[in-house]
């Protein structure tokens, strides 16, 4: 029961919500109405409702599995959590069905691993019991990277959270009181074929997931970027990046590096089925999906 196979290393997404959730003007600071125009064709309505404005988003999270041991990356928005933003806050998503419906438990994960620290990447690091956050995977190491973690624990990042609501309280804080913390090198090997791989931009320690295994290889590649739109105009960073213009040199030097490869690409955000492969495309990028 898997999405995807790499060698005898599986990924199966779990998803929590795909939606018109992020306004693009609001969202890209250089969002240009004339260059969305011309990609309309392929982003109406997959990519972008253009009756909201919004770009679709999928928010999910990505069950692996190895021959030796199981991670889960990326913990979505979670249940119960006080946020600033209606579709964060309070919500009852049936992530954790989804999540059993792979086949696999809460005690059964080894690994979980933030590819950074963002509301919509740590939910499901805790769960709410007896009034209290706890780590929702009893058995787990969270994997943090070093630069990441660091940059959270200053008090000005933390200020920052107002908008959004302080999931750091709630979401990592908890991880580090249980001691359930594995920090790491930005380029850390979790097991042969897995390995992080920096992508710092959008926050300063994020990291992707490099699997490789029996001669293939795929690239879980977190928010290096959000939408599809990034591969057609690599300059576009969002108000969510750190540092937009660190973002965009990340973004560029990957679409590079991984254009007309054999190496199957998952970023967090994009729509059914979220995996596919960087094609060169005018002067520019375009992504494929798998299935074409
Ligand atoms: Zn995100």
């Amino acid at each position: 029961m898997f999405d995807f196979s790499f060698g005898d290393i599986s990924v199966t997404r779990i998803v929590e919500m795909e939606m018109p959730m992020l306004g693009g003007t609001e969202f890209f600071p250089d969002w240009d109405p004339q260059a969305i125009e011309r990609h309309k064709d392929w982003m109406v309505p997959r990519h972008f409702d253009p009756v909201s404005g919004k770009v679709v988003i999928n928010i999910q999270a990505f069950l692996i599995r190895t021959p030796h041991h199981t991670i889960l990356v990326d913990t979505c928005v979670g249940n119960h959590k006080p946020r600033n933003r209606d579709m964060f806050n309070d919500q009852v998503f049936p992530w954790m069905d989804n999540f059993r419906a792979a086949g696999v438990t809460p005690e059964d994960i080894d690994f979980v691993l933030c590819t950074h620290m963002h509301v919509d990447h740590v939910g499901w690091n805790t769960k709410l019991e007896d009034g209290r956050w706890v780590p929702t995977f009893p058995n787990a190491k969270y994997i943090f990277s070093r630069k990441e973690l660091d940059f959270w624990m200053q008090q000005s990042e933390q200020d920052q959270m107002t908008r959004t609501g302080d999931y750091v309280a709630d979401s990592v804080l908890p991880i580090l009181e249980a001691k359930r913390e594995l920090v790491v090198d930005m380029d850390h090997a979790i097991e042969d074929g897995l390995t992080l791989e920096p992508l710092p931009g959008h926050t300063p320690g994020m990291v992707g997931l490099n699997v490789t295994s029996g001669g293939e290889q795929a690239i879980l590649c977190g928010d290096m970027m959000h939408h599809m739109i990034q591969c057609h105009i690599p300059d576009w960073s969002t108000v969510a990046c750190a540092d937009q213009s660190a973002a965009r040199v990340t973004r560029k030097a990957f679409l590079d590096r991984y254009a007309d490869r054999d190496v199957t690409i998952i970023p967090s955000h994009f729509p059914n089925p979220t995996a596919g492969f960087i094609i060169p495309s005018g002067d520019s990028f375009a992504f494929r999906y798998v299935n074409g």
